[in-house]
Parts: structure tokens; C-alpha cells; sequence
């Protein structure tokens, strides 16, 4: 690519969008062809101390701001991304590689929906009063100042503002990192805060490497909380850098997902359909994908040979074709890594019983980082291969004997995010539901979000919870009014 067609992305502080200070730049690569195609701020504590500045600026005006007045600049911005639609759409699909039908359908209207979410939300938003005969206490609920969000590449605008709308709703000002894996939509939605009249400094867009931009973001003395959705490792270095500081943190982090089939599964074309999105929907890369299917032994080798065809089926391809299902893993650092995790599966005695190999979809997409749809099976369910993380297309296949054992199975990991239950008692269904160590459980569905609902994980994949009035008292503090009644 010539340098004159690369893009260059800005931070956007204090209302404007700047260079980074120190003139130093990431590439941005497109997954689908593997190659360059934009170049991202590489910013530093100069940018990070400017864009706290330039919020602590804006606090005042903006947290006392009436809320009906900041739910109108959210529903301004979510306009404003409406207005340039498929241009988000283009830019989310080129940059992580996913279907464009996807970004179309999920990312970019689930970004827009969070902006209008918390637009309403916060003016739903209440707070408990106590009396006790000789005292009237009442709680009030106060944005925190400056907050920092960082978020992840696999759903980069959907999560970008399902962090920043619940900081900006409750009245704080905000400095947020997205993943420089992934800045393009980040870059965009910072256009349409200027274009949507968003006041200078509300909210800042820095934009960087975990090591350099985030790291002076989350040590940074005037944040006062992070929200940080991303691995389990970096969650577990931004808590033990903020914990010292006392700053609040909110951490989404990884998970290894079970889906338990039972045998009195109604196995329909639509359910069929869920259970093959719950794996491979996104190549796999969304954090409550289910990676371990647990099968009741029963069904076992029946389901398995229904579920091999149908994800054979599935095609992989460029990401601008709409009869491609799956389209390119993120990086070529993501795709070494799920190659090897695939590699370990093989060195520890599982079954390849489909897919296992790297994709060559040839034309444009030549030089693209394409992952067959892999499913394993035959590994006990302590190995490595059922207890790490892969985050892509791959998915194992485990039987069980017994409601206890599938619990046993599903709950052995350090994870606790999402699960799924497949079955058609109820009873069993409930039981189950209150027995996985599990902060999202799905049954008989996958991925059915109402926004008002707590969400996050258990365990090694999170604390806190985001979603409805969970983030808005997260990004408040309380402080408790008593009145004296005699
Ligand atoms: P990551 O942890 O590498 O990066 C996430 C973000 O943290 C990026 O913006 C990155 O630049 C930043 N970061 C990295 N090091 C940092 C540091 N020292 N200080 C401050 N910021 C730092 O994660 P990723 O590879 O971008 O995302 C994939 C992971 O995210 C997977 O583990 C997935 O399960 C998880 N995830 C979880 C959820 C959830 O809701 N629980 C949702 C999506 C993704």
C-alpha cells in the first residue's frame, strides 16, 4: 500500500481531533487481506495527561448538566452514527476481519442502541430512601469524575459504548483506549461526537497500545474508576495496579463457555442454527461463544454427526461476500495462537473431526488469516485444550452420564462468564440454570440481550456487572443523606 492511501487515525481531546504528541504511529491491518491499511496513534502519558485534563475541564458543566440534556447528546451521537451507517459498517468489518453481514446486523446497531439505552436509562435511574422513625435517609447517587474505559477487538464499537454511554449518562466525563488492534470506528465515533455537538473534553478518544496509552490511563491519579473489558490477563494487571489507589474497577474478562446438550433436546432447524452461532458466530471471537460442548451420551454420537455436517457447511470466505458465514480471525498474532491451540489439541490425543487446518480463500483475500471451523473431540475435560481460552473457531465435544456430571464438567474451568442449556424440562432446566458458576445463563437461546439485565462473569472472567442500572451504579458513587425527624 502506498503511504498516501493509508489512513491516518487522531486522538480526539479536548473536542478536536489531534495527532499524538509524540508523532509515533501502529499500524492497522485488515485481516481479510493481511496488509496495512491505516496507521493509529501510538500515545503516550503526554496525550493521556491531556485528555484527563481537558475531561476535568468539562466535569463541571457536564455533570451538572440537567440528564434529559445528556441523554439528548447521546441520542445526537447514536444520529450521528446512523446517518454515516454503512460506512461504520465497512470500517468494522475491514478492520476485525468479521462478515460485513455482521457488523450489519450485530455491531453497528448495537452501538447505536447502547447510546440510546443509557439515554433512557439514566432517566429511569432511582436510588433507595430508609426511614426509621427517628431519621430519614435518602441516597444519592453522584458521577465519580474522570473514568476511564478501555475495551477489546472483537466487538469494537459495540463495546466501546456500552462503556462509554453508562459513564457519560450518569454525568462523568470520560477518557477511553479502544484496542489498537481495531481503533478505525473508534476514530469515526469521535467524529460523530463532534459532528453530533458533543461539548470539548466530555469525552476523550486516546487511542495506543495496552503497554503505553492504557497503562498511564489506568495508573493515572485523576481516574477515579476503569472499566476495562479485554483478557483475563491484562484485567488481572489493570487490578493489581488500581487496587493500591483504591480506584473502582469493573473488569469483563475471558471465558471457556459450556454449552450443555441434553438428550431431551428439541433439536429443530432453528435451534440447530443458535447452537452452530454459539460457536462460530464471529469466528468464535465473542467472549460468550460456547467452546465446550457437553453432550448427554445418549444423543452423543447422533448429535455429533449432525453437528460435523452442519459445520462443514459453513462457509468461510471474504468478508464482502454474503454467503460467507465466517470470515477472517483478527490478527496474524490471533491466528499463530489459534493454530497452536490446535496444534496442542492434536499433541494431547484429540480427534480433528472437522476443520483443524488454515483456509486459503484466494483472490483478494489471498495473504487473509482464514481459520476452518474446527471441531475436536476424545480430550478429558482437565487437558489444556478444555481449560484454556482459544477465542476463535474452535470448539470440543464432551459426553456425560448424568445432570451432575454435565454440571461437574461445565463449572471445572477458572472461567465462569456464559453458558447455554439445551433441554425440554423445564425443571431440569431451572435446576441446572442455578448450579453452573456462571454470571450469564442461557436456555434453550443464545445471545438474547435485554439491555436492563446484569451482565459480566464469575470467577477468573469478572468483577462487576455491567448492563442497565448494574453500570449506572457503577459509575456513580453513593452517598448517603440522613435527616433528622424530631
Ligand atoms: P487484551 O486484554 O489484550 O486487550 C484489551 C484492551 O486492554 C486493549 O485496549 C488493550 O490495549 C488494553 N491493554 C492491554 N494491556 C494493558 C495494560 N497494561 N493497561 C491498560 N490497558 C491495557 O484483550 P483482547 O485480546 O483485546 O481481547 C480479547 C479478550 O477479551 C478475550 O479474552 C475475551 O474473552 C475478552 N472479552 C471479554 C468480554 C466480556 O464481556 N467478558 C467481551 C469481549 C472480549
Amino acid at each position: 500500500m502506498s503511504p498516501d492511501s493509508t489512513l491516518t487515525l487522531a486522538n480526539y481531546i479536548d473536542g478536536s481531533l489531534i495527532p499524538p504528541r509524540g508523532g509515533r504511529y501502529l499500524d492497522v491491518f485488515e485481516p481479510a487481506i493481511g496488509q496495512p491499511f491505516a496507521r493509529c496513534p501510538d500515545s503516550d502519558q503526554g496525550d493521556i495527561d491531556a485528555a484527563v485534563g481537558a475531561a476535568q475541564r468539562a466535569f463541571p458543566g457536564w455533570s451538572t448538566l440537567h440528564p434529559e440534556e445528556r441523554a439528548g447528546h447521546l441520542q445526537r451521537i447514536a444520529n450521528a452514527i446512523q446517518q454515516r451507517f454503512e460506512d461504520f459498517v465497512a470500517a468494522e468489518s475491514r478492520d476485525t476481519g468479521k462478515p460485513l453481514a455482521l457488523a450489519r446486523a450485530l455491531d453497528i446497531p448495537r452501538a447505536m442502541m447502547n447510546l440510546r439505552f443509557f439515554a433512557a436509562a439514566a432517566s429511569q435511574f432511582a436510588s433507595e430512601s430508609h426511614s426509621n422513625g427517628d431519621g430519614l435517609n435518602y441516597t444519592l447517587r453522584q458521577p465519580l469524575g474522570v473514568v476511564g474505559c478501555i475495551s477489546p477487538w472483537n466487538l469494537p464499537l459495540y463495546l466501546f459504548t456500552w462503556k462509554i454511554a453508562p459513564a457519560l449518562a450518569a454525568g462523568n466525563t470520560v477518557v477511553a483506549k479502544p484496542s489498537e488492534v481495531t481503533p478505525v470506528t473508534a476514530w469515526m465515533f469521535a467524529q460523530a461526537c463532534i459532528d453530533a455537538g458533543l461539548p470539548a473534553g466530555v469525552l476523550n478518544i486516546v487511542q495506543g497500545a495496552g503497554p503505553g496509552a492504557g497503562q498511564a490511563l489506568i495508573d493515572h491519579p485523576h481516574i477515579k474508576a476503569i472499566s476495562f473489558t479485554g483478557s483475563t490477563r491484562t484485567g488481572a494487571a489493570i487490578a493489581a495496579a488500581t487496587a493500591p489507589k483504591f480506584k473502582k474497577v469493573s473488569l469483563e474478562m475471558g471465558g471457556k463457555n459450556p454449552t450443555l446438550v441434553f438428550a431431551d433436546w428439541e433439536p429443530s432447524a432453528k435451534n440447530w442454527a443458535t447452537l452452530i452461532r454459539s460457536a462460530f458466530s464471529n469466528q468464535g471471537q465473542i467472549c460468550l461463544c460456547g467452546s465446550r460442548i457437553l453432550v448427554e451420551r445418549g444423543i452423543y454420537a447422533e448429535f455429533k454427526n449432525a453437528f460435523v455436517e452442519k459445520v462443514r457447511a459453513l462457509r468461510v470466505g471474504d468478508p464482502h461476500d454474503a454467503s460467507s458465514d465466517l470470515g477472517a480471525v483478527v490478527s496474524r498474532a490471533h491466528f499463530d495462537k489459534v493454530m497452536s491451540h490446535i496444534a496442542l489439541a492434536r499433541e494431547e490425543g484429540g480427534r480433528i473431526l472437522c476443520g483443524g487446518d488454515e483456509v486459503k480463500v484466494g483472490g483478494r483475500c489471498a495473504g487473509g488469516w482464514f481459520i476452518a471451523p474446527t471441531v475436536i473431540e476424545g480430550l478429558p475435560a482437565d487437558c489444556r485444550t478444555n481449560q484454556e481460552e482459544i477465542f476463535g473457531p474452535v470448539v470440543t465435544l464432551l459426553p456425560f452420564d448424568s445432570d451432575d456430571e454435565a454440571v461437574a464438567i461445565a463449572n471445572s474451568t477458572r472461567y465462569g462468564l456464559a453458558a447455554s442449556v439445551w433441554t425440554s424440562n423445564l425443571t431440569r432446566a431451572h435446576r441446572v440454570a442455578a448450579r453452573l458458576e456462571s454470571g450469564i445463563v442461557w436456555v434453550n437461546c443464545w445471545l438474547r440481550r435485554d439491555l436492563r439485565t446484569p451482565f459480566g462473569g464469575v470467577k477468573d472472567s469478572g468483577v462487576g456487572r455491567e448492563g442497565g442500572a448494574e453500570a449506572l451504579r457503577f459509575f456513580t458513587e453513593p452517598k448517603n443523606v440522613c435527616l433528622a425527624l424530631d
